[in-house]
């Protein structure tokens, strides 16, 4: 059996009677740059997270860099990330004209951790982007503490982990504002690109507004510079159709993680560990194991897709070694670097092929 890492034609044809009537409305409706459409699914989104404010913008990157300007940062400005992110969570900050700084990250969570920030900060630092990689919130409540202490801005990175929660609170409403990203493969994707800013503080949203058109709020009278960065109304009106599965989705990510979970228990492998009062929602779900190469040759033999992510931390790439710190402090992102690897699961898996892919990793486990 072939078990591909993922298939989007099969979320498409389960849906494709609605997505044709939602793209025939848009064609009818005349809207194709902002207006009724992305206005409706702006605020849907904001409900679904639970937060007062999103903004359509153009990408996940994009929505970073606004966010960030959003609140207040400015060039010169030092920005810590986990460098286990990949590359657009940086190349945004950079877009900001902020200075990336690369913390490292809890290994059993991959996601920063609060006791080691302290190492990257310095007087230049104004804000914290945590990411919530693979779809598990990063430890928000001392992350929140320590930047509240500091007069720090918190912007999540939550392009991996729309409807994830941190002690019954969604992503969207766990810093001073987020960023989503409907890129086609996340969660919640468009069919094509797309992003959202999230936030509950109705200054940072109007600001938002501003940015990703021109600096405008009345047209042909700019405020403050911005550029173009809109949600096309065409790609709102299908998210918000794919909103109203999106729970249903998740859960079904949530009830194949278990099993995988479960049916891995006794093999070795590592997998995923929920942090205190987080709530998973498994955009991809990603496992350790020692010699990763012929872990992945035995699958792939198989028949069973996988991928990684990612292969190298950010100050590993020819673009960013520039951000290595000297003092070697990012030894955990490294360590997990040469270990991670992604089995495929996707809420249209099908139950034989879960079952193939655990077969195919007992066998590469020597279980
Ligand atoms: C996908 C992703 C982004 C960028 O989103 P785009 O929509 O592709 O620009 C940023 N950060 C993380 C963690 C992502 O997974």
């Amino acid at each position: 059996m072939k078990v591909p890492f993922l298939d989007l034609s099969r979320q498409i044809a389960a849906i494709r009677d609605e997505l044709d009537v939602t793209i025939a409305r848009v064609l009818d409706g005349g809207w194709f740059v902002l207006g009724p459409p992305l206005e409706a699914f702006e605020r849907d989104f904001a409900a679904y997270c639970g937060a007062r404010e999103a903004v359509g913008v153009a990408s996940g990157t994009d929505a970073i860099t606004i966010a960030l300007q959003a609140v207040g940062i400015e060039p010169g400005d030092e920005v810590v990330t986990a460098a286990n992110t990949c590359v657009p969570t940086v190349a945004a900050i950079e877009a900001a004209g902020g200075t990336p700084v690369l913390a490292d990250v809890d290994p059993r969570t991959h996601t920063l951790d609060p006791d080691r920030l302290e190492e990257a900060f310095t007087e230049r630092t104004r804000a914290i982007v945590p990411v919530h990689l693979y779809g598990q919130c990063a430890d928000m409540a001392p992350i929140v503490e320590i930047a509240r202490a500091r007069g720090l801005k918190v912007v999540e990175d939550a392009a991996q982990a729309v409807g994830a929660s941190y002690r019954g609170r969604r992503t969207g409403t766990l810093g001073d504002v987020a960023a989503f990203s409907f890129y086609p493969t996340k969660n919640l994707g468009a069919l094509g690109d797309g992003g959202a800013v999230v936030t509950d503080d109705p200054e940072v949203g109007e600001q938002a507004r501003l940015l990703r058109v021109y600096g405008e709020r009345e047209r042909y009278r700019s405020l403050r510079s911005g550029w173009n960065s809109r949600l096309d109304t065409l790609q709102a009106a299908i998210l918000g159709t794919k909103l109203a599965h999106l729970d249903a989705w998740t859960e079904r990510r949530r009830d194949l993680a278990s099993h995988y979970v479960g049916a891995l228990a006794d093999t070795g492998v590592g997998v995923p560990v929920a942090g205190d009062g987080r709530e998973h929602v498994y955009h991809l779900f990603v496992v350790t194991v020692n010699e990763r190469d012929a872990f992945r040759a035995t699958l792939e033999q198989a028949g069973v897709q996988t991928l990684v992510h990612y292969p190298r931390p950010i100050h590993r790439q020819p673009a960013y070694e520039r951000l290595a710190p000297a003092d070697g402090r990012l030894y955990e992102c490294d360590k997990l670097a040469d270990r991670v690897v992604s089995l495929p699961l996707f809420p249209e898996l099908e139950d034989a092929e879960v079952e193939a892919v655990v077969e195919a990793v007992r066998v590469a486990a020597g279980a």
